[in-house]
């Protein structure tokens, strides 16, 4: 069944698995990491042990399953042709879902600027090298960056300049369903600038990170949500072409009931499942060719409407950890990825 909705959404929304290597911190091993034994996996399928009944086993189809053994420039590899769309004038979205701990800000932002960086940089990087081929051909690009956050369902901006006063921001709709966002600070950039891209990506890092890996940071319960825009004008042929790129990691996955939250924590944690579930439900409403698909719900799918539908394209990254601790976890995040299908 689920084989038959990847097919019909084939080329609109994809959904791929990366499964992270062990880490010291784990508390367990796998007896081989290329193969943790709670899981099993090829190219396009994964299955996760059935703790309770060892003879079964939970099975889930992919567009593409990453190894732990798989480096960021694979899965880079996989999304570049969404890059391209963005440059042929698509909405394009990527997102990185998944339990904290599980691997989404590795894969979206990296660490560093060598062999793990991770998909923001290197997608600008891509998107430079096309400029420089382009502008030869007579093509002239502007490139605006923005990178806000998503928490409690109020919008935040990661770029601003001025810490001590919060504006409040408001998602405005153009006349071409275009978003933008009010007082959110918007800098040009020419992605071949590597100092400027560098500089902007270790401001956001900076006013978004605490502990990566602390359940209770606020990076683990936040959405992050970079744009470029670009514009390509070529004035002989009388052409523009616009296409946006969303670059999204999202607020960890885990349950209510495992952060054991109360008062404002509870209140938080409803908020982020608020827009997790608003998500799942317009990935449902879509995957069922429903006529009204709930956008509206939560700012993070109203933001994102235009990436999310019509000939908008969007790929899911589900990151999962190789631990036989986080199965539960795991197969929670393997169902959001089913409906997403
Ligand atoms: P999340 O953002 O989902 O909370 P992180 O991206 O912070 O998780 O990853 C948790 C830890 O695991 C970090 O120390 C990160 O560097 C490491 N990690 C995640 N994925 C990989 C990977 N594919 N290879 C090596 N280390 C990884
Ligand atoms: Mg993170």
């Amino acid at each position: 069944r689920m084989h038959n909705i990847i097919q019909e959404l084939r080329g609109n929304v994809r959904v791929f698995a990366r499964i992270r290597p062990f880490l010291p911190d784990d508390g367990e091993q796998g007896n081989d990491s290329e193969t943790p034994s709670v899981y099993h996996f090829g190219d396009e399928q994964l299955s996760v042990a059935n703790l309770s009944n060892p003879s079964q086993r939970h099975k889930f189809a992919f567009d593409r399953v990453f190894a732990p053994s798989a480096g960021q420039e694979d899965v880079f590899a996989e999304v570049s042709e969404l890059v391209q769309s963005a440059l042929d004038g698509y909405n394009v979205c990527l997102f990185s879902y998944g339990q904290t701990g599980s691997g989404k800000t590795h894969t979206m932002q990296g660490a560093g600027t060598g062999v793990m960086r991770g998909l923001i940089p290197r997608c600008l990087e891509q998107i430079g090298l096309h400029k420089i081929t382009e502008e030869k051909d007579g093509w002239e690009f502007s490139m605006e960056v923005s990178f806000l956050e998503i928490y409690n369902e109020t919008l935040k901006d990661l770029l601003r300049i001025n810490l001590s006063q919060e504006c409040k921001h408001e998602i405005k709709v153009g006349t071409d369903g275009r978003r933008t966002v009010t007082d959110l600070t918007v800098k040009v950039v020419d992605p071949n600038d590597r100092a400027a891209v560098d500089a902007i990506l270790a401001l956001a890092a900076k006013r978004r990170a605490t502990g990566s890996t602390d359940m209770n940071a606020t990076s683990s319960r936040s959405h992050s949500v970079f744009t470029l825009n670009i514009t390509a004008m070529h004035v002989e042929r009388n052409q523009v072409v616009r296409g946006t790129l969303n670059l999204v990691d999202l607020a960890g996955s885990e349950r209510l009931d495992r952060s054991n939250a109360t008062g404002q924590r509870q209140k938080e944690t409803v908020a982020i499942n608020k827009s997790l579930s608003s998500l799942v439900d317009v990935f449902t409403a879509i995957g069922q060719k429903s006529t009204h698909i709930p956008f509206r719900n939560s700012k993070l799918t109203y933001l994102l409407q235009p990436a999310l539908s019509g000939d908008g394209k969007t790929c899911m990254i589900v990151n999962l950890s190789p631990t036989e601790a986080s199965v539960p976890e795991t197969l929670c995040s393997l169902r959001f990825a089913s409906k997403v299908n």
